[in-house]
């Protein structure tokens, strides 16, 4: 194995070691990168440090989930207290701070009355999705092309997909995103054209009989903003042909806002997704809505209300909802905590403040040597495009200069700036200016080493 440069040795090894005994020696793909990835061992603050000794400024923060960045004082100490107040583990019972979590969530998310908790995101838009089936008794689903909701068959749907197969833009078809999935997904997954209210209009009235839902993120994969208009018309759209709209808040929830994009934009959604923030660095998903729409998985009352006023003759049980760590005690403590730290007076504000300061010295940079970049997100995460126009979609993205990008990027790597290549950037409430100072002063030697090379 070649490694990555002369100071990743030692991450070289270990994933040649790695890939011995892990397929593709990384526990997910999109851990991947060329020629291996870099093998962290520790993190501290906005810090990560690999197995070499190499310290960065880190920009992942795990996929946007350490909104306080690594090993956060407030965090740490609330999962200790839990241990040793009341023990290391789950106890397999209802809890109390589940319920003290269930109710923050519902003072916080307009559209959340009721919550259930998962241990991913993954199974957080699951459990939307089939919540949404049982409740409208209909069967198909509706997706936005370049969204992505977890790595299971009814979603792995035109995520990323090929130009060459996607389809004309205002209808996009059905592409497969990975192998041993059945037919029968894509036959169920409806593809929409994300920010083209009028052709996503025209589909969801085609399909208004057969659709339970519609599932998105409403900033495509965490920077690129559905417009408002487009919001708007969606809601009432949806209401209007009983299409249950789900808002997948994974990464937008607590980054936007304390109470996500949909405190943003005004928009009540049906059913609400949660995940990576709300776990405080542990693994966590949550789903919320109308509590009419969420008792369906009451185990106590869901017979009743599941055939008042229902003609669908299979649905006389309760949705089926279950899971050995669902509202872990230590998670939920580590999460409150997060929530409890992002609520102090303007540490949200902060955290846009210094987020919106380092796009714009950024984009000057760029500037200043000739390359036409724009920053795009919203709230605390954002990415680097370099294209021009607006980017308003997954079919906008084919723009942008990613081969610069990804130059651009290895260079960071070595100059101590991590983010895995061509990834957005997430902030956190650690990150401070002597780390954007250095951020942007590695961007323009990362420019100067490409172009001069
Ligand atoms: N939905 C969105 C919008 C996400 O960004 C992610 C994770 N990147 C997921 C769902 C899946 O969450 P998890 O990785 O926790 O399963």
């Amino acid at each position: 194995m070649t490694p990555l440069s002369e100071s990743t040795r030692k991450s070289a090894e270990y994933f040649s070691k790695a890939s011995e005994v892990i397929p593709g020696g990384v526990t997910a793909n999109i851990k991947y990168f060329d020629p291996h990835p870099l093998i962290m061992e520790k993190g501290k603050g906005s810090k990560l440090y690999d197995v070499d000794g190499n310290e960065y400024i880190d920009y992942l923060l795990c996929y946007g989930a350490l909104i306080l960045g690594h090993g956060h004082k407030q965090v740490f100490e609330a999962v200790t207290k839990q241990m040793i107040e009341y023990g290391t583990t789950i106890f397999g019972t209802p809890h109390k701070l589940e319920t003290t979590m269930a109710e923050k969530l519902i003072e916080l998310y307009p559209s959340i009355e009721m919550v259930r908790y998962t241990n991913s995101g993954l199974e957080a838009t699951l459990l939307a999705i089939r919540t949404a089936v049982a409740f409208t008794g209909k069967s198909k689903i509706a997706k936005f092309e370049g969204h992505y909701h977890g790595g299971y068959d009814q979603v792995l749907v035109s995520v990323n997909p090929d130009m060459e197969l996607a389809g004309d833009q205002t209808e996009p078809r059905a592409i497969g995103e990975s192998r041993g999935l059945p037919d029968y997904y894509l036959e169920n997954t409806i593809v929409l054209p994300f920010n083209d209210l009028e052709s996503t209009e025209k589909i969801l009235r085609a399909h208004a009989d057969e659709l339970a839902c519609t599932i998105l993120e409403p900033i495509q994969s965490g920077f690129i903003p559905a417009d408002q208009e487009f919001m708007d018309g969606l809601r009432k759209i949806t209401a209007e042909l009983g299409i249950l709209l789900i808002f997948d808040e994974v990464k937008t929830g607590f980054r936007l806002s304390l109470g996500g994009a949909q405190e943003i934009y005004g928009i009540t959604p049906d059913i609400t997704a949660l995940g990576k923030v709300l776990g405080g660095g542990f693994p966590v998903g949550a789903v919320g809505g109308k509590k009419e729409i969420m008792m369906i998985t009451s185990a106590r009352d869901g017979r009743d209300i599941l055939t008042a006023g229902m003609d669908n003759s299979n649905k006389q049980e309760p949705l089926y909802h279950s899971g050995t760590y669902n509202g872990h005690p230590l998670i939920v403590a580590a999460g409150l905590a997060t929530i409890n730290e992002l609520e102090k007076e303007g540490t949200m504000d902060e955290l846009f403040a210094i987020t919106y300061a380092l796009r714009e010295q950024l984009e000057r940079a760029y500037k200043e040597h000739g390359i036409i970049m724009q920053t795009i997100g919203e709230g605390s995460i954002f990415n680097i495009v370099i294209a021009e126009g607006p980017i308003k979609n997954y079919r906008d993205l084919e723009k942008a200069n990613l081969q610069l990008r990804k130059e651009i990027d290895y260079k960071l790597l070595e100059l101590g700036i991590y983010t895995k290549p061509l990834n957005r950037y997430s902030m956190s409430i650690v990150h401070t200016e002597e780390d954007t100072e250095r951020t942007v002063k590695a961007h323009k030697e990362a420019i100067r080493r490409v172009l001069n090379k």
